[in-house]
């Protein structure tokens, strides 16, 4: 082998995305799919670096689209989405395919609805890009032993 081909190799390695990275960047893939305008949100769940289910964030199964229709407002947010967690668990369920003691990956740290449930699923690491603050979220993960991290934050 020599010197040239030799670098070629270290750059191609140095160049690839580590797990976490490849099932983040997934995670982006999947919310371009989103049907709400306000926000695009993507999730993956893996377990042994096998993807066992994908959600983004739209309107149930079967029925009209934010983008078709416009948002359903109430207070201020759009009522017509379910979260892209939800609809990970909700494709998972769907299909029969077991969850517990998987790793979520999503473009958004979950809110504190979807925390009850990824607690409740059996979901034991959270890897996420963008921050949502929410104190009670974050008491319930910890108190869960749920492991938590964000990054490459956008
Ligand atoms: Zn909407
Ligand atoms: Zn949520």
């Amino acid at each position: 082998m020599d010197h040239m081909t030799t670098e070629g190799c270290q750059t191609h390695a140095d160049a690839r995305p580590s797990w976490d990275q490849y099932f983040l960047n997934i995670a982006d893939v999947v919310a371009t799919r989103s049907t709400c305008p306000r926000r695009a949100v993507g999730a993956v769940l893996v377990r042994q670096r096998q993807i066992l289910s994908t959600g983004y964030n739209g309107a149930p199964r079967g029925l009209v689209h934010c983008t078709d229709a416009g948002c359903l407002m109430r207070d201020g947010h759009c009522v017509r989405t379910s979260h892209a967690e939800m609809n990970a668990i909700a494709q998972a369920a769907y299909h029969g395919v077991a969850v517990s003691d998987s790793t979520l990956y999503c473009t958004d740290k979950p809110c504190l609805i979807c925390t009850k449930l990824l607690i409740n699923a059996g979901i034991r690491r959270i890897v996420y890009r963008r921050e949502y603050e929410d104190s009670v979220s974050d008491g319930m993960l910890a108190e869960a032993g749920i492991a938590v991290e964000q990054i490459d934050p956008r």
